[in-house]
């Protein structure tokens, strides 16, 4: 009965940082509170595991609930194949954050359809499906607790070999054995604070312990110091090679080595091909690439 006690003691404090940390990032409450809109159908398909990682927009045009005059989408169509490696680019609030949503299926399209391996999204139960999918966001949240539980949410019960294991190909060893208690040091609020370039490896090292056949991937939009940017580009480099990758770039390194590039504005895709091509064409991408992308303030 102690020792039941004193588990249900430590469970609930876990709980409360969980939901400290959660309340202190207003984007989490934000997806919390979308995740109401959808709902798990009442007879779900299987998808066959593990998935081939295809991911296709057929003609969706979403509008946020909160901004129904405003398309997010209108009416996009891409199709990505198993393995291959997708850029998407543009200025900011151009729709490209909202393609990731969908495909997570925070929100529904309006009309048109989302699917994975040609299933529709609307049609396979979410804690199913997601498990084909890793993501690595903007700005990624960093729990208050330690980096070594911070990168096992990746996968709950991965041991602590698998967890740093995925550190290491995810190019964070070096910094995470050099905090002042190595991988048990506290880091978030309250903690060793973390830079952008360190939070995104430990997103990175989530992805990777995860081992998912698609990587969705929102590129840090804020400079990473030199030593962290080429570290991250190794780590993502390594994990695209044997998964379908979908990255929201902001950098002309990652654009230029992905398969095909995809030119958003205004919620629609305005153009595609590779980056010789597009510079040949001209138009918005050449101008990003122009200003390099990050630095012109056209892209955000
Ligand atoms: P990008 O990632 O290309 O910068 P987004 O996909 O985030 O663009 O946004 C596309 C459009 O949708 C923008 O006009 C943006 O202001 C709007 N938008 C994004 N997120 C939300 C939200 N949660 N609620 C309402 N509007 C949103
Ligand atoms: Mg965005």
């Amino acid at each position: 009965a102690v020792m039941v006690a004193a588990a249900v003691g430590a469970l609930s404090e876990i709980w409360g940082e969980l939901l400290r940390a959660a309340g202190a990032t207003e984007r989490l409450v934000e997806l919390l509170g979308a995740e109401d809109q959808v709902r798990d159908p009442e007879r779900p398909e299987a998808l066959p595991m593990p998935a081939k990682g295809a991911i296709a927009f057929e003609n969706v045009t979403f509008h946020y609930p909160s901004r129904p005059e405003m398309s997010a989408l209108d009416n996009v169509s891409l199709a990505i194949a198993p393995g291959e490696t997708v850029a998407l680019v543009g200025p900011s609030g151009a729709g490209k954050t909202t393609i990731i949503q969908l495909i997570l299926r925070f929100y529904d399209p309006e009309t048109g359809r989302v699917t994975i391996d040609g299933h529709d999204l609307r049609r396979l139960k979410r804690a199913e499906f997601r498990r084909a999918l890793a993501l690595v966001p903007q700005d990624p949240v960093i729990f208050a607790t330690t980096a070594r539980e911070n990168i096992r949410f990746g996968r709950p019960e991965a041991s602590d070999a698998e967890v740093e294991a995925a550190a290491r190909a995810a190019h964070a060893l070096d910094f995470l054995q050099a905090l002042p208690q190595g991988f048990d040091t506290y880091v978030g609020e309250r903690g060793v604070m973390l830079s952008g370039g360190q939070k995104q490896r430990i997103a990175i090292a989530r992805a990777i312990l995860r081992d998912a056949p698609i990587l969705l991937l929102d590129e840090a939009t804020s400079a990473l110091d030199a030593a962290s940017e080429r570290a991250v580009q190794a780590a993502v480099d390594e994990m695209r090679a044997t998964r379908t990758t979908l990255i929201v770039a902001h950098r002309l390194a990652t654009v230029k080595k992905a398969d095909r590039i995809l030119v958003f504005d205004h919620g629609r895709i305005v153009a595609q091909g590779t980056h010789e091509s597009l510079v040949a064409e001209g138009g918005l991408y050449a101008e990003l690439a122009r200003l390099q992308f990050t630095t012109g303030g056209l892209a955000d």
